[in-house]
């Protein structure tokens, strides 16, 4: 910690203020600059109190932090990117990966047509929401166990694994018993007590971005994840609300070279979630995997304008397999298998 005092402080309230930090298991390193002070408080803020509370003093200006407040995610902790394992997909390695499905399992035709279509175009893991966070109560809410039960005979039928969110804390046993990937929502994405039981189950983490989420509040909401013994995180970029209109959400394409800066764990993108819309999805996936993408999230359907939830973001079927073929140039030019 960087530690400001304010001008023109006296020698007294100076002592105080490095007795104080001594006291708080820190060693002060003070400097003298023309206009000020300014103390470099030497520890570690992890095994030592920290010295925010300076901050209300009356002779200090401002305390700085010098660590960065995520850790294990960091890329200080783990250089290298790291990779996640979910059936026999290897998340955040030279290939990069489509997981494809509906928003919602609605029924067993739906999700088998569609997991045998996604399969065939290329997807190598199967989304479908069982739980679903709907804004209104009266919305479909998913058919719970039942989807999940026909999300493990899609696995068992074309070998995919499975992505599925978790809502609550009380089904983190039952989601993972037939998830390869637990995916937390935009909604819950810091609902930490949520996290820690996602965490815990041992499977996977998908984060998506919240709705109004910061980079630096991302980071630390995987941080709960990492901390909890959990290597196997994954961040998803959603979208995140804007004043624009146009689409559903503003999908924030920047957060791709800034989460590869800031974080080992692999980077996958929603534009499904993210604009809304299935005509703007094939371009979107395309920016995603230029800019460096380990993974995209798309929602596809058999019959979109029927769809029980998001009718108007999903792709068809034959639109899936399009964007697919359209794709693969854009995954090469970013030098990944496929
Ligand atoms: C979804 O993937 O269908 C979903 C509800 O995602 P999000 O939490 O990003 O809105
Ligand atoms: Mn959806």
């Amino acid at each position: 910690m960087i530690i400001v005092l304010k001008p023109e402080i006296s020698k007294k309230d100076e002592a105080a203020v490095l007795k104080e930090i001594r006291r708080l298991g820190y060693r002060p390193h003070v400097m003298r600059g023309v206009a000020r002070t300014v103390v470099g408080a030497i520890g570690d803020e992890r095994t030592h109190r920290t010295l925010e509370v300076l901050s209300s003093w009356p002779q200090v200006e401002q305390v700085m932090p010098v660590q960065k407040r995520h850790k294990l995610v960091s890329r200080d902790a783990h250089p290298a990117n790291s990779t996640v394992k979910a059936g026999k997909a290897l998340i955040g390695g030279t290939k990069f990966h489509v997981m494809a499905g509906p928003c919602s399992v609605e029924s067993e035709k739906q999700l088998l047509t569609t997991a045998h279509a996604v399969k065939k175009a290329g997807a190598t893991v199967l989304r479908g929401g069982a739980f679903k966070p709907r804004t209104s109560p009266y919305e479909f809410q998913g058919l719970g166990e039942k989807g999940l039960k026909l999300l493990s005979k899609a696995r068992k039928e074309t070998g995919l694994p499975v992505i599925t969110e978790l809502l609550s804390e009380q089904q983190a046993d039952l989601v993972a018993e037939h998830a390869d990937i637990l995916q937390i929502g935009t909604r819950n994405a810091q609902n930490f007590q949520l996290l820690i039981a996602a965490a815990r189950t041992g499977r996977p983490v998908l984060l998506k971005r919240g709705l109004s989420m910061k980079i630096e509040e991302w980071l630390l909401a995987g941080e709960y994840v990492l901390a909890h013994e959990n290597p196997g995180l994954l961040f998803c970029e959603r979208g995140v609300r804007t004043f624009e209109t146009y689409t559903r959400n503003t999908l924030d394409l920047s957060a791709i070279p800034i989460m590869k800066k800031e974080t080992h764990c692999p980077i996958v993108i929603d534009p499904s979630q993210g604009v809304g819309r299935a005509d703007l999805v094939t371009a979107m996936c395309k920016g995603a995997v230029a800019m460096g993408a380990d993974a995209l999230l798309v929602e596809v359907h058999p019959n979109p304008t029927e769809a029980w939830s998001d009718a108007a973001q999903q792709v068809s079927l034959d639109g899936f397999a399009k964007l697919m073929h359209e794709l693969r140039p854009f995954i090469a030019a970013a030098g990944r298998d496929f």
